[in-house]
């Protein structure tokens, strides 16, 4: 997975496997713990804007 240039500065350096907290809503992939995450009602997002537009659009009528 491609990462911006935010990431953890220690991330390659820490043998401990993050913990999966769940799968994303938007896009599918796991979500562990660390990364940046939305979490209402049973919906689990990351951060992201093309996660939560995901989401949005699979659970939201287009209207025009
Ligand atoms: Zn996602």
């Amino acid at each position: 997975m491609i990462e911006n240039g935010m990431v953890l500065p220690h991330k390659y350096l820490d043998p401990v496997e993050p913990m999966e907290i769940g799968n994303c809503s938007g896009c599918e992939h796991s979500v562990y713990d660390g990364e940046d995450h939305l979490e209402f009602d049973d919906v689990l997002l990351h951060d992201d804007s093309t996660c939560l537009t995901n989401y949005i659009r699979d659970n939201a009528e287009v209207r025009r």
